[in-house]
Formats: C-alpha cells, structure tokens, sequence
C-alpha cells in the first residue's frame, strides 16, 4: 500500500459543512483552509507522541488514536478555546493495516465528538512510531485564560482527581496483574479533555488563570507561578482523589498526584469570593466536572515556590516539596 492509498484508507474523511462550517478545504490539496470567526483570535498547540517515550510499543492502537488527540484538546481547553481541527503527522515503521484501522477509529471517535476535523498531514516511514498532532482553535480575542494572571488571595482549583493515570503506569509496568489497574487504566489511556467547561469558564470571565495539568501538579503549578510572580500554598488534605488511590498510604498518593504525569485535569486560579465560588460549583455541576479549592495564591516567596501543606501528615507533605513533577529531559 503507497502512501497516498493509506492516506484515503484511513485518514481523508469528508469534512461536513453543517458540523464545521468554518472548515474550508481538509485533506488533500497541499494545505488545508479554514476561518477564525470575527473577533477571534486563532489559538494553535502541539504534541509529538514517540514510542518508547510516551506510549507502549503494545499499547491497544485504539486508546493511542484517542490520546493523541485528547493531550491537545486539553491544551486548547486550558487556554478557555474552542476546537476547530487538527493535522497529523504521522511515522510508521511498516503499514499494519489493522493497527491503522483501529488508531484511526480511536482517533476519529474523539474528533467527531468535538466537532474537530482533521484537516491534513504528512504520512512518512520511520524506525519506530512517532505521532504529531497540530491542533487548531479560536478564542475571543482577549479573552484566553493564560498562565499569567494569578492574583495573590486567588483560590486554586483544580477538576476531576489527580494521580490515577501516574499509578496506573505504575501499575503497568511493577504489577500488571494487580486489581487495582482495571479502574485506573482508562485514566492514562484514555484522557477526557475537559472543552465544554473550560469554554463557559472562559466566557463567564471567572478564572484568572489556567493551564492543563499534564506533568503532576508540582510540575506544572510553578508555570502558572513563574508567569504570575506569585507563591502558593497546597492543602495537600484537600488534593482530589479517585476511590482507588484514597486507599493507598498518603505518601504514595500524595506522590502520584503530585509528581505523577498525565492527568490532563484543568488547574486554575480564581478570585476567593462566595460569589466566584458558587459560582464555578454551579459550572462544574453544569458540565458535570468536579472541581476541588486545593489551596491558595500567596506573595512571591523565592525559597518556597510551593508550600505544601498537611494536618493528617505535615512530614509527608513536606517531602513533596522536593518533587518536581515529570521531567522530559531527566535520565532515567
Ligand atoms: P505534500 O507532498 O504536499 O506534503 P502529501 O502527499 O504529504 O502532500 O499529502 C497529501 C495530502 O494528504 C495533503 O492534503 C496532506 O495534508 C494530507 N495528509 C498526509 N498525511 C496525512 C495524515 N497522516 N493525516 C491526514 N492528512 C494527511
Ligand atoms: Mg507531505
């Protein structure tokens, strides 16, 4: 099979009019065409997905279609944007042609319930497999939730629970027979981006700032900190958790929630009122996304850049300080 037939095979599908009209041209011309609606600004995020790095060679095709997509509806969900479409650029070592057809209904699943064609691509040979998606948003201009604006005294937020994607790595690779992995898996597989509620959050103006939570809570909280200038404090008592892991010791709980990865749960910052919270617990009722206060924007402190805190274990809690979430680029 050439390159082209793979392509029509499994990756060139009609672009509906009445779905996405803002979708001019999609596969198969040299580029694709579409609109930004007036008073938008057009909003762009990308992910590269190599195996080995961040997927199992064996991983089911299916669940890897859902979150190569997924991880970047995420990230245009933390900027308060709205999908598009999106382009693949995909590396393949041999054309498996099962193997395809399941990557592409998972991936394919996903892009149909967001209303997020995809709209182009490259298809090329490559020693082992390697995924890029470029997805495509639009915002009102102005109005996108960056890392930037956390006001000391905000609350921190953050949606769904943290922690079940990290243990269920874990459990993948330490203790593939434990019970435990059935009802964590879907969470490192199979990510919900949260898009319906970032957008009313966005266009109700009630977060400060946002951003996905994809390398644990202290990986990613200091880049809302650095870009805002300000410290935080972490109620690590309050850190949502899934059934599965409020049953593990604090310890390793609070570590997979902290210092685990792939999440893809929103965190935000937004004024501490009665008024602000009520409501975003009406939102995350509406949308029904959970959303849990797990602590609070402070003044810039230099040596502390998060403090976490804890009334059931203070020792444990402290030891988090040193966590610094999942690093790309540290030796394994
Ligand atoms: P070019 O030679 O100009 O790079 P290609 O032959 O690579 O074009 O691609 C032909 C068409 O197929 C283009 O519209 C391109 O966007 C699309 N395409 C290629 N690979 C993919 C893919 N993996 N998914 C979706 N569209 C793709
Ligand atoms: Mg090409």
């Amino acid at each position: 099979m050439d390159e082209f037939s793979l392509i029509g095979a499994y990756f060139k599908r009609a672009i509906s009019p009445s779905k996405t009209p803002q979708m001019d041209v999609g596969v198969g011309d040299d580029a694709a065409l579409f609109r930004v609606a007036d008073g938008h600004q057009c909003v762009v995020s990308s992910d590269l997905l190599i195996e080995g790095r961040h997927f199992f060679a064996d991983v089911a095709p299916r669940a890897l279609g859902h979150k190569s997509l997924a991880v970047n509806l995420s990230d245009l969900a933390a900027m308060g944007a709205q999908p598009l479409g999106f382009t693949l650029s995909i590396g393949l070592p041999r054309v498996d042609t099962e193997w395809l057809s399941e990557f592409s209904k998972g991936l394919f699943a996903l892009a149909d319930e967001f209303n997020c064609p995809l709209i182009g691509g490259d298809t090329t040979q490559s020693d082992t497999i390697v995924i890029n998606i470029t997805i495509f948003g639009q915002v009102p201009t102005g109005q996108a939730i960056l890392r930037s604006g956390a006001q000391v005294g905000d609350d921190v937020w953050v949606t769904g629970t943290l922690g079940d994607a990290a243990y269920a790595l874990n459990l993948m690779q330490n203790a593939p027979t434990h019970s435990d992995l059935a009802q964590v898996r879907a969470r490192l597989e199979m990510p919900t981006p949260h898009v319906a509620f970032a957008c009313a959050l966005r266009s109700a103006g009630l977060a400060h700032s946002m951003l996905d939570v994809s390398d644990g809570l202290a990986g990613d909280l200091p880049h809302i900190l650095r870009a805002s200038n300000v410290s935080a404090r972490i109620d690590c008592d309050a850190l949502p958790q899934s059934s599965v892991l409020s049953q593990l010791p604090a310890a390793q709980a609070w570590q997979y929630a902290v210092a685990g990865g792939d999440d893809y749960e929103l965190c935000l910052t937004a004024s501490a009122t009665s008024e602000v919270r009520a409501a975003l617990f009406d939102l995350a009722q509406k949308f029904a996304t959970p959303i849990t206060r797990v602590g609070t924007i402070t003044p810039m402190n230099q040596e502390n850049q998060v403090i976490w805190h804890s009334e059931r274990a203070p020792e444990v809690a402290q030891r988090l300080a040193c966590s610094n979430g999942f690093n790309h680029f540290a030796s394994h």
